[in-house]
This record gives C-alpha cells, sequence and structure tokens, in this order.
C-alpha cells in the first residue's frame, strides 16, 4: 500500500513506497499528515499521508481536474442523490444524452437515486419539475482521493 504524498498546498500529487516515504521524514523534506497509530516503521509512525514541507509547483497532469468516471461523479457527490439527497447509485446526464448532452462530463453529470433518474428520464429539469441541489463541477483530486 502506497503513501500519498500532499504538497505544502495540501493538493495530493502521487503516492509513494512506504520506505520512500519515511527517507522524506528523515530528510525533513515531508511531515506525517496521516499515520496508521497502530504499527511503526523504524522509529516513525507508518506514514499514510504525508505533507510537503515547501510547496512544489505542480506538474502539469496534476493540476488538471481528474478524468471522468461514473464512480468519480458518486464519490464527488458524496453518493448523495443530487435531486433529493438521498442515498444515490446512479448517474443522471442533467442535459440528457438524447438532447445533446455531454456523456463524460463533471459538468454535465451528477450522483442520482434510482427514483429521481427514473422519474427524470429523458427530460429536462424543468420539464420533469426536477431541481439541482449541488452545482455540478470538475472535482479536484483530493475530491477523489478517500
Ligand atoms: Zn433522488
Amino acid at each position: 500500500m502506497g503513501v500519498l504524498v500532499l504538497n505544502a498546498s495540501m493538493e495530493p500529487l502521487h503516492t509513494v513506497s512506504v520506505p520512500h516515504a519515511v527517507r522524506m521524514l528523515v530528510r525533513r523534506v515531508a511531515e506525517i499528515h496521516e499515520a496508521d497509530t497502530g504499527a511503526k516503521f523504524g522509529h516513525y509512525p507508518l506514514p499514510r499521508v504525508v505533507r510537503l514541507v515547501r510547496y512544489v509547483v505542480m506538474k502539469w497532469r496534476y493540476s488538471r481536474p481528474p478524468r471522468w468516471s461514473r464512480r468519480g461523479v458518486l464519490q464527488r457527490d458524496h453518493h448523495r442523490c443530487a435531486y433529493c439527497g438521498r442515498p444515490a447509485d446512479t448517474v443522471d446526464h442533467v442535459l440528457p444524452l438524447s438532447r445533446g448532452g455531454a456523456r463524460t462530463s463533471w459538468l454535465n453529470t451528477v450522483a442520482c437515486c434510482a427514483r429521481c433518474n427514473a422519474a427524470k428520464g429523458s427530460r429536462l429539469l424543468d420539464e420533469a419539475g426536477l431541481r439541482l441541489l449541488v452545482t455540478p463541477h470538475a472535482p479536484s483530486w483530493f475530491e477523489l482521493q478517500a
């Protein structure tokens, strides 16, 4: 299992091995952000997340939003239906695909419960009498981490 490395600004950068993370602690380039208190690696509590002491300029791929995925939409919306707030396990296209909505856009997809999804069908929000409780957005890497 890898150790997540956060930038000094708390943005996730990448994961490294436990020995690598401990070397970063020894060299004082990183500090422990979260550790497994029940376990040790040498003198250190077993790190789960470490944070860089100094800010490093993010490489381009980390400054871009994560790629769209169904799972990512559910995670971003905390598995809550965007229309009624109940537990959700489906993804709804706000502007339906049949009306030209984008299939894999963070901005056109929300977590949705089966009931609201069936009620909405391929209608627009106004037509279905539904309102969004959240504003769809491209998630940060951090939002999709947990
Ligand atoms: Zn719902």
